[in-house]
């Protein structure tokens, strides 16, 4: 069942994504070599709660294993998504993705951005460049009257004109009072199939693009996932609502990168 939100609920959805991207700009603030992802962790779930809200990820469900226990999801180098925070410090030339959930009064926000510790490799720059480029691509597609399929088929052609792995077990999601909503988003496809997107529909598009092989598989603690042939990942997650002409992007990267300032890729 797809929903369709109204105005206000748009409104109301900005607002929590916009929270979100406040956070991860505090988070931001913290990354440098030395610092665990727990410190980065303690951080978000702070802010979070001090701005009247509440961290979706934590306590989240999974078949596979315990519930979520972070209010982030950290993924190191060759880590995808899903990564739970822990005590291992960061480490000049590490890639770090951070995904972060909120619900605000009664709306989700999801949004998540990679990160780079100290200076990177060159290689993997362009890597954490093209996710970020893909999102854009595939969102440039999120319009009244186009269909799922053309955001997949735009990102997965994209990324893999780069030579990259695009992750097929793992996709975006409708979103609203509830995290995951219909319709899923793969970042892989056909043009002009899947579910017709309408105005007010609102999803979160989430490429997650490996430097090699698209292979990947869950680790023992029934969360992480990671790349079969241990390359580096990057994952790259706006929340938006279909528009007639284009895209309204309810989440923003904007305060991340007056974090980041020069260092934004
Ligand atoms: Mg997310
Ligand atoms: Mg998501």
């Amino acid at each position: 069942m797809i929903y369709l939100k109204t105005d206000d609920e748009i409104e109301l959805l900005r607002q929590s994504n916009l929270l979100v991207g406040r956070t991860l700009a505090e988070v931001a603030k913290l990354i440098k070599p030395g610092v665990t992802t727990r410190q980065l962790d303690k951080c978000a779930e702070e802010f979070i709660r001090d701005h009247g809200a509440v961290p979706t990820f934590k306590g989240f469900k999974s078949p596979y294993g315990p519930p979520f226990p972070g209010a982030i999801c950290a993924s190191v180098n060759d880590e995808v998504v899903h990564g739970i925070p822990n005590d291992i410090p960061l480490k000049e030339g590490d890639v770090v993705s951070i995904d972060c959930g909120t619900l605000l009064n009664g709306f989700c926000g999801d949004s998540a951005y990679t990160f780079c510790v100290g200076e990177v490799d060159p290689e993997i720059v362009e890597l954490l460049k093209t996710t970020k480029k893909a999102l854009y691509v595939g969102i440039e597609n999120a319009v009244h009257g186009k269909r799922v399929g053309d955001i997949g088929c735009a990102v997965q052609d994209y990324c893999e004109s780069h030579s990259y792995g695009v992750v097929r077990e793992l996709v975006g999601h409708g979103i609203g009072k509830e995290m995951h909503e219909d319709p899923p988003v793969p970042n892989y496809g056909k043009k002009g199939t899947g579910p017709l997107l309408k105005k007010g529909m609102c999803i979160a598009i989430e490429p997650m693009i490996c430097q090699g092989s698209r292979q990947v598989y869950m680790m023992d603690d029934g969360w992480t996932i990671r790349t079969r042939d241990r390359k580096m990942a990057a994952h790259f997650e706006h929340t938006v609502a279909i528009g007639i002409d284009k895209a309204d992007i309810l989440s923003s990267f904007e305060y991340i990168e007056q974090v980041l300032g020069d260092r934004a890729i």
